[in-house]
């Protein structure tokens, strides 16, 4: 079974709430908010809507304004708007949608035309998420790819600015990969990373951490809330991690077998620098990692 959507519906009136809610009810879970703090409270909650109905009139803070805030956050701007309002001047309207919601319906509104554009825009919404998604996903391994990895890493750097957290990132570099594509070929090649990128995965237990493949034999794996120690023991579990594989390697100049050379590198982030930073960070670590003999991980 598929867990019903989820759809806000925002009026000062209990009046439309009631229309609204018995319209919707039936196909889809409602939640009612009566004035535009309320609304932000519950879009920004764990539980947030897949939609948003919106009215614009509302004593305090009105429907554009919920609107406005609404798509200034990178959490909540992707979840689709419906203005549903009393206001029918062709400017209102026009408005709406400068604003970035996805349609716009007039009171008194036709209950039929309400269902119809809400399940044609969570349609939309469902669809597009599923593209995201997909563009987001590493081909051959099946893991997080480059993008999602730089997405991910701008939201936790704002959030560890904002909360003055430390950030950790771990660069990883399969060692001799070229050795094993010429020795094993390029399937085994392609195998061995999809084995190595699932060990890696397996290897984090948070729900916030992230591994990702960031190119190439090159893997990259962000905790956010670590310090330097909690890294070096992360670190530490990912070479292992991929050394229990036992995977052979013949051409390897450092062991029988598949092994990783890692740096990690831990910052509290500040406004005044950018997370390229930190990458370039981890970067260096791996890159002396791979000097002073490889299979080893440098913090
Ligand atoms: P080092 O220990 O210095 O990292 O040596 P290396 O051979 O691993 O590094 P180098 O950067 O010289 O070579 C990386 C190799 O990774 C070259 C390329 O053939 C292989 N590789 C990169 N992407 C893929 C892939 O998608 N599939 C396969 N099979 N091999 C890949
Ligand atoms: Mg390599
Ligand atoms: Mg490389």
């Amino acid at each position: 079974m598929n867990k019903r959507e989820k759809i806000l519906i925002v009026d000062d009136e209990r009046f439309n709430i009631t229309i609204l809610v018995d319209l919707l009810g039936g196909d889809y879970d409602t939640i009612i908010a009566k004035n535009g703090e309320q609304a932000l409270k519950r879009i920004q909650s764990a539980t947030r809507p897949d939609i948003v109905l919106l009215d614009i009139m509302m004593p305090e803070m009105d429907g554009y304004e919920v609107c406005r805030r609404l798509k200034a956050d990178p959490r909540t701007e992707n979840i689709p708007v419906i203005f549903i309002s009393a206001l029918n001047q062709p400017g209102d309207e026009e408005k709406g949608l400068e604003l970035g919601a996805v349609d716009y319906i007039s009171k008194p509104f036709s209950p039929t035309l309400v269902k119809l554009r809400v399940r044609n825009h969570l349609r939309l919404k469902r669809q597009s998420d599923i593209l995201h998604n997909l563009a987001l996903i590493d081909g051959l391994t099946g893991i997080p790819n480059r993008r999602r990895f730089d997405e991910y890493l701008g939201q936790q750097w704002r959030n560890a600015v904002t909360n003055n957290l430390p950030l950790s990132l771990i660069m990883m570099d399969i060692d001799f990969f070229k050795h094993y594509n010429d020795t094993y070929g390029h399937t085994a090649g392609d195998d061995c990373l999809r084995t190595v990128a699932q060990s890696l995965v397996d290897a984090v237990s948070r729900e916030t951490d992230l591994v990702a493949r960031y190119g190439g034999e090159e893997f990259v794996c962000l905790l956010p809330d670590t310090d330097a120690e909690g890294a070096a023991k992360i670190g530490a579990q990912l070479r292992e991690a991929v050394l229990a594989l036992e995977a052979p390697h013949d051409q390897s100049q450092v062991a029988p077998h598949v092994t990783l050379s890692l740096g990690a590198a831990t910052m509290v982030p500040n406004p005044d620098e950018t997370p390229t930073s930190l990458v370039e960070q981890a970067d260096k670590l791996l890159y002396s990692a791979k000097q002073q003999g490889r299979n080893r991980l440098l913090t």
